[in-house]
């Protein structure tokens, strides 16, 4: 999924709880037990479910319980132990007794000269040795192993306490992971869809296997009323069943009397009702208005990650991969899409139409499970014997071209690059009205917002940047997840990461003119800002809750993930390593599920350099803790000393973690900086370590073009020399690496490890710079200071900042064009430069975008505004109510998405307060502003001064109904809050935030990026508290 809209640099970050991830940690021989189900194959009366899924928590010291399973009262009170740290810190003392270095032993004693009392005691001793081992001897072989004896628990005096199901019988099943002695083979799902009632009914038949004796099936259902489920064993008769329901974990299960035995074969059949979503996941319904003005109705899917199960009963876990074949009903004048070609269309007797989908010709996780039943339309085209669509309502079709040339591009290179053909016949990629994702990735049935599919025609470089990038990403998940999918939620980096990384891959390849790379880089700087918070998570993280999986998606999932895997490609000697590693990884997985050591691995196998280090031992350095390094430099003379230590930004400097990374540190020097040839590789592992440079060496700049995953301190003599160098020569370095210094120093100085002034020192070279890059992340990170003094009310030092922005980035301000351009660098360059010119009342912008928007009006549509400049003169245009009226008209009539985003957050940029109540409140009733572009609306709100309190008020006032359009710890829900909190640097902020979020509770208290809200407004205090100061005197 693609779960970011095109905002792509400014997403959402992310983080958990308070907990240490480390405190999750199990001791590695309890892990290996607790996966491994044939570590107990002498307890034929253990209902393996116990033994094989649990997830890594200390579940071991229930299992003594034999049969029983954990309730839920034991699980919460082990997890509360696990908080305090107490659970492991006794079993690992107990541990360390028995072996302890420091225990006192007994000296060693010698039998050879015995005396009679020595005699006796030996006899006595024999005597207790030889009934000990008679008393082992007619014990239980388990009764000293780690797991204890689970049949002799039957007398145990703790009974099996199960939840309650809605029909008041115990639910045979306590947790939140399926039990795995069942899994499903194959699903016949039938589905009624009535648009007019909004409800449907289903029909879902699933074959399945029972993989060991039990005597129960659990799986998942949400939503649904199930009215009949029939159960058929074998060749059996099918017999009607009781299924019950414990709806706060949305799992049903039927119990039988007799054990189902391993082995046998059996088919579950529900029979179904419920209503269609009113939200963006599950069976949903969605509608747009057409060209006459009538309201269109429709309905799609979203599954990923936890609502298949809210369209069909099913195993809703990815690694229960199953075939699915699907039927809908239609009414003549709509059609339906699946993931598979149709197969055939049938006249049912009530006059509706039944299309039945080809059976899917791979096992699939339920996830990638799709339908839609609409009146879309396609453009289509063969590809290497592939049939390539693409759906849009009616009167989008003509936007739909590129989006076919594209994909088509995509779809060739992938199966080259792959050597792994795509598998299904066909490929459709369709524009869903209503969509809150940027995109999913179903198999076969690719589903986008309109605004990552559609261009018009003369739609800019930059909008084409956008859709380009989403098509390249989700294309890559019909290998990287479709084809080979993570075990399980916690992974959830080997699908996204992957993708993130290929998308960009991919397009600097296929339509290098689209200038990927400036994006790639500035994505990768927001990962780092992300990640250096004490709230982040390692990448590869457990995951035990629906709002823990929701929170997977995130920076670090995405594009900490791709960063990683950029910096190992980086790093592996030629440039086919990498490539043949994950082609081995996907044939050898290929159908199946994986977790993160099994891509180690298959890099690790193709490794051929002998020399060259160890993939799995190198990246699980980055995978398995939370954060990245900070290097330090120091030189003295031809020695170069670098030492890492966790770069970690925490408010109160009292965390200090002794997390080591394996650092392909790169490095280049004044006598050859910019080709790739000049690149030297050093690897670091340890705290610290010197390399040897010549003498003559001026300066040292690491993180050639910041490929690797980690900040660079170059000390006070090192910054001096490169900001030195720069002053005579911007090109002394590539562009990347000066965007690299730049945000480097930035991160420094919130960290405190270099003043403000040594940053205004670098950035005086910034009069010479005209790369986007550097420009464009120097601007960010002023803007943000500049906004953080606004929001703190320090008007003087806000005018200051205004006047030394216009100051350094003047000549840049006025050589800007107003027309098309058509390099999407310079695009991007000139949106970042005009929006900040025009931010800062710069006359000369403001004028040029007035008389820009005047020409559009008058014009009727014909003059058209050059894509990358609509935002910056649509926000101008919206500061005077006259033409804000105007421009929420326009909004209305506009047809073509992206364009009608820009005029979004121009209106919601005004500083008018009533027209900002009025446009929150629109996008939350979603009839004029729809619903899903109301994180859009709430972060240009907050950019405003007029807007950011009473967007603050607003979600605080309308959280219930905030949380019910978009789930707890989804990316939605991250954007609102860190939109609405990341302005604040005051104590009485602060505490606001602080009471507003624990009083939630269980309505969102413990995401993560409530977490990473307060610490961003601690670190915004401290770091005012510590730079006013030098603002006052410096600027
Ligand atoms: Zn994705």
């Amino acid at each position: 999924m693609d779960p970011f809209d095109s905002n792509s640099t400014d997403r959402a970050n992310l983080p958990r709880n308070m907990i240490e991830n480390s405190m999750f940690e199990e001791e590695p021989d309890v892990v290996d037990l607790a996966k491994d189900s044939t570590a107990f194959p002498s307890f034929p009366a253990l209902d393996p479910d116990e033994v094989v899924y649990e997830p890594r928590s200390s579940r071991l010291l229930v299992r003594g319980l034999g049969e029983n399973d954990m309730d839920e009262d034991e699980e919460d009170c082990e997890s509360s132990a696990r908080l305090l740290g107490m659970s492991f810190m006794n079993r690992s003392s107990a541990h360390r007794s028995s072996s302890s270095p420091y225990t006192r032993q007994a000296p060693p004693r010698s039998c050879s000269r015995p005396s009679a009392r020595t005699m006796v005691v030996c006899v006595l001793f024999l005597v207790i040795v030889a009934s000990m081992t008679m008393v082992l001897y007619f014990l239980p072989g388990c009764t000293f192993t780690k797991t204890g004896c689970r049949k002799v628990n039957k007398t145990t005096p703790f009974e099996p306490v199960y939840p309650i199901s809605t029909n008041g019988e115990p639910f045979p099943w306590a947790q939140f992971r399926l039990p795995q002695s069942i899994h499903p083979l194959s699903y016949d799902l039938t589905l009624n869809p009535d648009l007019n009632s909004m409800t449907f009914t289903g029909k879902t038949v699933i074959n399945m296997i029972v993989l060991h004796n039990t005597k129960r099936i659990v799986l998942h259902s949400a939503n649904l009323n199930i009215t009949k489920a029939t159960f058929k064993l074998g060749d059996g008769k099918a017999s009607e069943v009781t299924v019950l329901e414990y709806k706060p974990r949305q799992q049903i299960a039927v119990k039988f009397s007799e054990d189902l035995k391993a082995g046998q074969h059996c088919v579950l059949t529900l029979d179904y009702f419920a209503n269609l979503s009113h939200t963006y996941d599950g069976f949903y319904n969605s509608s747009y208005t057409d060209k006459d003005g009538n309201k269109r109705v429709l309905a799609a899917t979203q599954f990923e990650p936890l609502s298949a199960r809210k369209a069909f009963p099913c195993f809703d876990e990815p690694a229960f991969k199953a075939t699915f074949l699907i039927k809908i009903s239609r009414k003549p004048s709509y059609m339906t899409l699946s993931n598979m070609p149709k197969a055939s269309t049938t006249t049912l007797p009530n006059g509706l139409l039944e299309d039945k989908f080809e059976k899917t010709s791979v096992n699939m996780s339920t996830y990638l499970v799709a339908f839609i039943v609409a009146n879309f339309t396609p453009i289509e085209k063969n590809v290497s014997e592939i049939l390539v669509s693409v759906y849009s309502v009616p009167e989008k079709k003509e936007h739909t071209d590129y989006a076919l040339e594209t994909a088509s591009k995509l779809l060739e290179f992938y199966n080259k690059f792959f050597e792994i053909v795509y598998p299904l016949k066909k490929l459709d990629l369709v524009a869903i009205p209503d969509f809150l994702a940027g995109a999913m990735e179903n198999w076969g049935l690719i589903t986008f917002r309109e605004t990552s599919l559609l261009v018009g025609k003369q739609s800019s470089p930059l909008e084409k940047q956008v859709v380009a990038s989403v098509i390249a990403h989700e294309l890559a998940h019909q290998w990287f997840g479709n084809l080979v999918t993570m075990s399980w939620w916690n992974d959830l980096w080997l699908n996204e990461g992957f993708a993130t990384y290929m998308q960009y891959m991919s397009l600097q390849t296929v339509l290098p003119q689209l200038d990927i790379g400036n994006l790639f880089l500035a994505v990768r700087f927001r990962a780092l800002d992300k990640d250096a918070l004490n709230s982040s998570h390692a990448v590869s993280t457990e995951v035990n809750t629906p709002e823990q999986v929701e929170e997977m998606f995130d920076s670090v999932s995405y594009e900490k993930g791709a960063s990683i895997l950029l910096m190992l490609n980086a790093s592996l000697p030629g440039d086919q390593q990498f490539r043949k590693g994950i082609i081995e990884y996907l044939k050898q997985f290929n159908g199946s599920n994986t977790d993160t050591d099994d891509l180690w691995n298959s890099l690790t196998q193709v490794e051929v350099s002998a020399q060259h280090q160890n993939v799995s031992e190198m990246m699980s350095s980055w995978t398995s803790q939370k954060g990245f390094p900070l290097v330090t430099v120091s030189r003295k003379g031809d020695q170069v000393t670098l030492t890492q230590e966790h770069f970690l930004l925490t408010s109160d400097n009292a965390t200090h973690t002794s997390s080591l990374w394996n650092i392909p540190v790169t490095y280049v020097n004044d006598s050859c900086s910019l080709a790739p040839e000049c690149r030297q590789v050093f690897t670091l592992r340890t705290k610290s370590g010197t390399l040897k440079v010549p003498e003559s060496v001026k300066w040292l700049k690491l993180n050639y073009k910041n490929t690797g995953f980690y900040i660079v301190h170059y000390g006070d003599d090192g910054w001096t020399a490169l900001k030195e160098a720069l002053s005579n020569n911007v090109n002394v370095l590539t562009s990347e690496d000066r965007a690299s210094l730049i945000h480097n120093i930035f991160a420094l100085s919130r960290l405190g490890r270099v003043s403000f002034r040594l940053v205004l020192n670098l950035l005086n070279y910034m009069s010479n710079e005209t790369e986007t890059s550097p420009v464009t992340e120097a601007l960010l990170q002023l803007n943000r200071i500049c906004q953080l003094l606004d929001k703190r009310q320090e008007q003087d030092l806000v005018s200051r900042m205004k006047e030394y922005i216009q100051h350094h980035f003047e000549s840049l301000m006025h050589n800007q064009t107003w027309g098309e351009e058509e390099s999407v660098s310079k695009q991007e360059l000139r949106s970042a430069v005009l929006e900040t010119a025009c931010g800062l009342n710069d006359e000369n912008c403001i004028e040029r975008a007035k008389a820009l928007f005047k020409q559009y009006v008058n014009s009727s549509g014909t003059v058209r505004i050059p894509g990358d400049l609509q935002k910056v003169v649509f926000t101008v245009a919206a500061q005077s109510n006259e033409d804000w009226s105007t421009l929420l008209t326009m909004y209305g009539n506009v047809t073509y998405d992206a364009e009608k985003r820009k005029m979004l957050q121009g209106l919601a940029s005004t500083q008018h307060a009533r027209s900002i109540v009025w446009i929150l409140k629109a996008g939350l009733k979603g009839d004029i502003i729809p619903t899903q572009e109301l994180p859009l609306v709430i972060d240009s709100v907050c950019d405003g001064f007029a807007g950011y309190l009473i967007a603050w008020d607003f979600i605080q006032n309308n959280w219930d109904q905030l949380i019910e359009k978009f789930p707890v710890g989804s990316f939605a829900i991250q954007r609102i809050i860190k939109s609405v909190t990341s302005q604040f640097s005051t104590q009485a902020h602060l505490d606001q935030v602080h009471g507003f979020f624990s009083s939630l509770k269980e309505r969102g208290s413990q995401m993560r990026s409530v977490q990473e809200a307060l610490e961003t407004i601690k670190l915004n205090q401290r770091w005012m508290e510590r730079n006013l100061p030098t603002l006052r005197k410096w600027l």
